[in-house]
């Protein structure tokens, strides 16, 4: 715990106090600053490290067997604008913990484990989440480098450019489809990272132990509700085509909908951030005009399903109800597939857990993380969330990593000692789950074919 207390330390260097958040980019010169921080702690543990083409960090602690598949877990150091310090650094230092806990007792991982980190996962700075796990995977094109801006008009690569990536070799890699990371020479991936809740806190148990991630339902054009502008003293109630008033209604029927699911057990969430009459709104105008943005998430991809189509039917129903049309373009229903969690990982996970009284519970994740784009590309990966008191604030420089603000966060029995415990013991077993082919040639050697530099 005092080399995770030193590197968050030493991590605040980003950190502008309580009003202005720790100011670390994506993609800028704060996160290569900080991850060369965990960088030099790796190296004093005589650990290797790699950087691939779009600058995620790889540090490889050498295993018995070096040409099994490796055992992986880390997040990422960029934090939102007014950010907070612990979302992506605690999975990163905790990883980096549970590697310090082997190599101090003396012990060697029957594999490589390796603690990766990603560049930019926060969405603000490019307009896409987990760019640089996606980057990786290859499932962002080489055109993205140049459409993609960040506030100051500058282009991803041009930023890229300044942190010095080779963003030439990356562009060519990413034109040719291939994936930076050897994917089939991963074991596993486990992510460390706060809950950005508060359901541990309420249930009272230190770690939760995730079962999937939820996916979503979107509707970026919006829902539009089209009735009849008239007087609002004038025109007969039962003349009216009131959009606003289709619409709460159509909203109250969804509600019904998604509570019978909810009543049975299946996991769903909605809310509908948006709802707005627009500009030609006034206080004495039937309005006509009424648009609406729900978004709903669950871990099933078939309750999405149902949700869409229910959405759907629904606008019917409405127009014959009120007389109001509503309009959904098909085109413009974005779903992002929910992702499932490895069930033999999540078990060992919580058996780990277990085996040291450590009382974890399971739980859902409602947003994405960079293990949900590696469990997509079939890469067995795995979440342990941490409880944060603060009402599970995120996002915020009030984020904090312990029940109470006044917590030591890095306490030898704290929350956050416990997760790297479940980590290092994860690690250390993971045989347990499955047995995996050797290849020739380590990660590392893979990992270099694919592009990747020693640092
Ligand atoms: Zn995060």
């Amino acid at each position: 715990m005092d080399m995770s207390r030193a590197l968050f330390e030493k991590l605040s260097r980003h950190w502008h106090g309580l009003e202005e958040g720790v100011y670390r980019p994506g993609f800028s010169p704060e996160e290569s600053e900080a991850i060369q921080i965990i960088v030099d702690e790796a190296k004093s543990m005589g650990m290797n490290a790699y950087e691939d083409l779009a600058g995620n960090t790889f540090l490889i602690y050498e295993g018995a067997n070096r040409n099994l598949p490796v055992f992986m877990s880390g997040s990422h150091l960029d934090a939102v604008p007014n950010g907070g310090r612990y979302d992506g650094p605690a999975g990163v230092v905790a990883a980096l913990a549970a590697v310090r806990a082997i190599h101090d007792a003396g012990q060697t991982p029957d594999r490589d484990m390796v603690v990766a980190i990603w560049r930019n996962e926060e969405s603000p700075w490019f307009g896409q989440f987990a760019v640089g796990s996606k980057l990786a995977c290859g499932d962002l094109s080489a055109e993205f480098l140049q459409a993609a801006q960040k506030n100051d008009g500058r282009t991803l690569k041009s930023h890229m450019t300044d942190i010095g990536l080779n963003t030439d070799a990356l562009a060519a890699a990413l034109e040719h489809g291939e994936t930076l990371l050897p994917m089939d020479r991963i074991a596993a991936f486990v992510e460390l990272h706060i809950e950005q809740g508060s359901q541990l806190e309420k249930a009272e148990k230190p770690l939760g132990i995730v079962t999937g991630i939820r996916g979503n339902l979107r509707f970026p054009k919006r829902i539009q509700f089209e009735g009849a502008a008239g007087h609002s003293g004038a025109v007969p109630q039962d003349e009216r085509l009131d959009a606003v008033l289709a619409g709460a209604h159509f909203l109250q029927v969804f509600k019904g909908f998604c509570q019978e699911l909810q009543d049975k057990g299946h996991d769903l969430v909605w809310s509908c951030p948006i709802a707005t009459t627009g500009e030609s709104a006034s206080p004495t105008t039937i309005p006509a005009h009424f648009e609406i943005q729900p978004e709903i998430r669950s871990l099933s991809d078939a309750i999405l399903g149902l949700g869409n189509v229910t959405l759907r039917m629904l606008a019917i129903e409405t127009f014959w109800d009120t007389g109001v049309k509503v309009h959904i373009d098909p085109k413009d229903i974005v779903m992002g597939r929910a992702v499932s969690i490895d069930e033999n990982l999540r078990k060992l996970l919580s058996a780990k857990a277990a085996a040291t009284n450590i009382d974890a519970m399971e739980i859902p994740s409602g947003a994405g993380h960079d293990a949900a784009i590696l469990a997509q590309h079939g890469v067995t990966s795995g979440m342990i969330f941490l409880r944060h008191g603060n009402e599970g604030v995120s996002h915020r420089p009030d984020e904090i990593m312990t029940l109470n603000a006044n917590d030591d966060p890095f306490d030898l029995q704290g929350d956050f000692a416990k997760a790297v415990q479940v980590l290092k013991d994860t690690a250390l077993n993971y045989k347990d789950v499955q047995e995996v082919k050797p290849s020739n040639g380590d990660f590392a050697y893979h990992l270099q074919l694919r592009g990747a530099r020693p640092l």
